[in-house]
């Protein structure tokens, strides 16, 4: 049966034995043969280069010398005590120290032969030392096994203290080379094999843990990364498939009385070609009896809302029941009130639910909903509190979906016998690799256009030394009749400093802008909702000139009349937060501005992201400028949605070979689902293979 030597115990391999075994499974769960050979190298060392003693450099993360020992002393009478031996090549001399073994170390080490050290140079006493440093005795048997690219593997301290560290993982996997000739299966089709000109899977795993030379080494690395990316899209679309058999959607058999009332008579402005698209494949779903699940992305200012109501108008016509949830109070409010006013003179009722609802309202609210008098529900989270139940839930809306977790998301799709459809808003523009990854068995529909009239936001980098110069725009744009937010960070770790700085900030604006002339006011995290929203209100209605805030602004608050956003302390937000920032400006017909506010100095990363701001209002090039600075992991939102765990590929820079593999796996699953073809019995068994061996894939599927 394929996959059985692989799955060998890892205990049976030469050189590990019981107690090595269960630390390698209990530190980096190496359970069997194959977890071993898919534990990669994260660097590779030149082991032909070797460096000279007198150009070492404390940033180097290694070096490799090559020379001679002459002489060695122990330190101290008693422990702890040090092992320090001179080493000299042809231009210098360095010490290599040891804490520990020493008594080992000092009676291998012959003096006068020639060894090759490598190790981390580090300074001390303002001398280069390397401590623990790899001995290796130069001679012939020592030149074989070692390849050109020696392969660094990372190691735990518990590990190291049984002998694995890098090298000593380096030897585990060597000896396990020399007895899986042949015995390593294949398991991508002889098809894509050729017609990618892949090398095969035994030599990829030789070549990635012991490369002949950089070409082979390439090779592997892209025959490992389309392997892992082919079968994980493999089973992402797989599941969609499975998913869309299983979960019957409500069907949404016309389009009736109130979608087609508010477009007569209710719809401000005419829907951009981006929105009546998105609007056409939502109405396809739901009308086909498909259990619909969409992510709608959308730049920020790209008239989302307006798709969200028309798509709840579809499921009030078929007798349904239909709600949207916002990740913000603020936020909810603001739909309420947008909504509520786009929907006068119909006969819609609408409801809020927020965290601060009362008791009476909120009992009130819960009866309506299951009595069906109530057709629409907005608010926050509140919405899936088990005790809110719905008499015929047909379509959710999901606004921002970054700040919710899977698990609420889940939460809500159980709110009627059979799951409503959902409509997942974004407007952090997931770059297109990262969603066939996150959301492989999503469809996803692309506002890409903003409503006409809008100008580019311009925006500019400034330094806080020329505080003066933009306190003096500022006033030329309040003259002109705008207004202007000013936003401080907030990151939770340090929120008395924040708290700090934002107060601080206000009453310096105070003071620049004072009474009566100017009206400054303030919103931030300590504050009541109520106050909140009642400083909100008072911005909202044109009563002050400045909202002084922290990032609660930072989603969806459409203000049009707003049209300068000034970012204190810049360098310390993320792109996608920037981006979003900026959002909040750029609503109406002026021309907007975004100063980007930090101090001189800046890290090679904060420039980049003030230089793509400034460069570029497109979400979706900053988007991958963020995720290549950020790496999927830390990306809004993603940390809890179940993102595979990549042993080799990087999605940040391997969206191509990506595509490639999503397609190949496609072109299979549309040939061949159950993959009964002889040429396609490989993905069968190492289907099976991942089955048995689960851990990593269960989050998948
Ligand atoms: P977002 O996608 O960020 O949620 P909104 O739905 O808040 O954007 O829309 C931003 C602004 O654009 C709102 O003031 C909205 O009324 C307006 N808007 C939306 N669609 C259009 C359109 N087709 N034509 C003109 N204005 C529009
Ligand atoms: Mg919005």
């Amino acid at each position: 049966m394929a996959g059985t030597f692989l799955e060998t115990p890892i205990e049976y391999l030469k050189g590990v034995g019981p107690e090595r075994g269960k630390s390698l499974r209990a530190e980096l769960s190496i359970e069997c043969f194959a977890d071993l050979l898919s534990y990669y190298p994260f660097r590779y060392v030149d082991r032909t280069k070797f460096h000279k003693t007198t150009e070492l450099d404390a940033d180097m993360p290694y070096v490799q010398l090559k020379g001679k020992i002459i002489s060695m002393e122990v330190i101290g009478k008693s422990r702890p005590q040090r092992l320090v031996a001179v080493f000299k090549d042809d231009f210098g001399k360095i010490d290599l120290v040891w804490f520990q073994g020493i008594k080992w170390v000092k009676n291998s080490i012959k003096p006068g032969t020639e060894y090759v050290i490598f190790g981390k140079p580090t300074v001390f006493n303002g001398k280069f030392n390397i401590a623990h440093p790899e001995v290796d005795e130069v001679n012939e048997e020592n030149l074989k096994l070692q390849s050109a690219l020696q392969a660094m593997y990372n190691s735990t301290e518990k590990l190291k203290l049984k002998g694995l560290d890098s090298r000593g993982i380096s030897k585990l996997v060597r000896a396990l080379m020399q007895t899986s000739d042949n015995k390593i299966p294949e398991n991508l089709p002889v098809e894509i094999i050729n017609s990618n000109h892949f090398i095969s899977r035994g030599s990829a795993f030789y070549q990635i843990h012991l490369p002949a030379n950089p070409e082979l080494l390439k090779k592997a690395e892209l025959r490992l990364k389309f392997e892992e990316l082919f079968y994980i899209q493999l089973m992402l679309l797989r599941q969609k498939a499975i998913n869309q058999k299983i979960y019957h959607g409500f069907r949404f058999g016309s389009i009736g009385e109130h979608f087609n009332a508010f477009f007569k008579n209710n719809l401000p402005f005419e829907l951009t070609n981006a929105q009546k698209r998105v609007l056409k494949e939502i109405r396809s779903d739901v009308g086909s009896g498909k259990h619909m699940n969409r992510l709608l992305q959308g730049d920020v200012g790209s008239g989302k809302t307006i798709v969200a109501l028309m798509t709840m108008l579809m499921a009030l016509d078929n007798g349904f029941q239909a709600c949207l949830m916002a990740p913000t109070e603020i936020l909810a409010v603001q739909h309420f009130e947008s909504i509520t006013a786009l929907l006068k003179g119909m006969n819609i009722k609408v409801g809020l639910l927020t965290g601060s609802s009362k008791g009476s309202a909120r009992k009130q609210i819960h009866e309506q909903l299951l009595s069906g008098e109530m057709h629409i529900l907005l608010g926050t989270h509140a919405l899936i509190e088990p005790i809110v139940q719905f008499k015929n839930l047909g379509m959710v809306v999901v606004d921002e979906q970054h700040r919710f977790g899977v698990e609420q998301r889940a939460k809500l799709w159980r709110k009627n016998v059979n799951p409503p459809h959902v409509l997942i808003m974004t407007a952090t523009p997931i770059p297109r690799t990262l969603a066939m990854t996150l959301y492989g068995d999503l469809d996803v529909s692309v506002i890409d256009e903003l409503p006409p009239g809008r100008q580019p936001i311009k925006t500019i980098h400034l330094f806080d030394s020329n505080r003066l110069k933009i306190h003096g725009f500022m006033k030329e744009q309040i003259k002109l009749g705008r207004q202007i937010y000013v936003v401080y960070p907030l990151i939770e770790e340090s929120e008395k400093m924040d708290y700090k700085d934002l107060m601080e900030g206000y009453e310096s604006m105070l003071r620049a802008f004072p009474r009566p002339e100017y009206q400054v006011s303030v919103v931030h995290g300590r504050m009541t909702a109520k106050d909140k929203d009642f400083e909100m209100q008072r911005f909202q209605k044109n009563q002050t000139n400045i909202m002084v805030a922290t990032t609660v602004i930072e989603v969806g608050v459409n203000i049009p009349n707003a049209s300068v956003m000034v970012i204190e302390s810049a360098e310390r937000f993320g792109l996608s937060q920037l981006h979003q920032l900026r959002g909040r400006v750029g609503r109406g017909a002026d021309q907007s501005y975004c100063m980007l506010v930090t101090s001189f100095k800046l890290s090679a990363d904060a420039k980049l992201r003030l230089e793509t701001m400034c460069k570029t209002n497109d979400g979706f090039e900053i988007a991958d400028v963020d995720l290549r600075l950020r790496g999927p992991g830390d990306l809004a939102g993603t940390q809890q949605s179940g993102l595979p765990d990549f042993k080799i590929s990087n999605i940040a820079t391997d969206g191509a070979i990506l595509t490639e593999a999503r397609n190949a796996a496609l072109k299979i699953l549309e040939d061949d689902p159950q993959f009964s073809q002889p040429k396609n019995n490989v993905i069968a068994l190492y289907l099976n293979f991942i089955n048995r061996n689960k851990q990593d894939w269960a989050r998948i599927s």
